[in-house]
């Protein structure tokens, strides 16, 4: 579904992704780990996008789409999560789920996926009137997750979803992450959160320093000594 191939990304100097290449197959959960500053967020930037590699190549089902504008990306059915779950906090649910699904215009669809995402996230249908910004800061993810669902990707790129929330939360949202590809929409899931991501996963990529240095499938890398004690606390 997804191959980036040897891309190179750069801020300024800034050599943030070097030849980076992987694979996300159709219905995968495929998750990429790595410390702060590793280049997770610069390389989900990249394929939404956001960034614009300067080598290498970005195809999506059989079509290049490297340094296409994001809106086109989103259209092909792209949807990104940032990180830090950044709703608009001056409009209501509804209003920011809404804006999710700017680009559509099959209104019975989108009804649908109102629907659909307060089935998800029962809590932001009790709070579909309220603005944005009075959120807890779960329901806040959980907003940033259901908005990109209203583009109806068929590809989530999610950053970091798990950050800054309560153990009991976190795992109410991986929970739904696992609902949301049970449901067929494949996800290319970003986590510091290697333990909880690892066992949702599928694949996974381990990224250092801008490279990819490991990858294989989940159980593989649970089990690796290198991954053991660099992510997963020595355990
Ligand atoms: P984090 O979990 O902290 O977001 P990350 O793995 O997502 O880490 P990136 O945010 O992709 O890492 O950063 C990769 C590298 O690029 C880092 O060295 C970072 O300092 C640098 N970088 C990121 N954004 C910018 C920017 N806007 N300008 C310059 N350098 C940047």
């Amino acid at each position: 579904m997804l191959n980036v191939n040897g891309i190179d990304v750069f801020y300024g100097n800034i050599h943030a992704l070097k030849g980076v290449s992987l694979e996300v197959n159709k219905g995968e959960i495929v998750t990429l780990i790595g410390a702060n500053g590793a280049g997770k967020t610069t390389l989900l930037k990249t394929i939404s996008g956001l960034l614009k590699p300067k080598n290498g190549d970005i195809v999506y089902e059989g079509a290049s789409i490297a340094g296409k504008a994001a809106q086109t990306i989103v259209k092909q059915g792209i949807s990104h999560v940032p990180e830090g779950r950044r709703v608009f906090a001056n409009m209501t649910v509804e209003e920011n789920l809404e804006l999710g699904a700017f680009l559509r215009k099959d209104k019975v669809g989108i009804q649908q996926d109102f629907a659909n995402v307060f089935q998800l996230f029962p809590r932001l249908e009790e709070r579909r009137k309220q603005l944005a910004g009075t959120l807890s800061g779960g329901e806040q993810q959980m907003l940033a997750i259901g908005r990109a669902l209203m583009a109806r990707p068929k590809l989530l790129l999610l950053d970091e979803p798990s950050m800054g929330l309560a153990p009991l939360l976190v795992k109410t949202i991986f929970r739904i992450i696992q609902e949301i590809n049970a449901s067929g929409t494949t996800i290319l899931l970003v986590e510091q959160n290697a333990h909880m991501a690892l066992s949702i996963a599928d694949r996974a990529y381990v990224l250092e320093s801008g490279r990819v240095v490991l990858s294989g499938t989940a159980a593989e890398l649970q089990a690796s000594e290198q991954v053991k004690q660099a992510y997963l606390g020595g355990h």
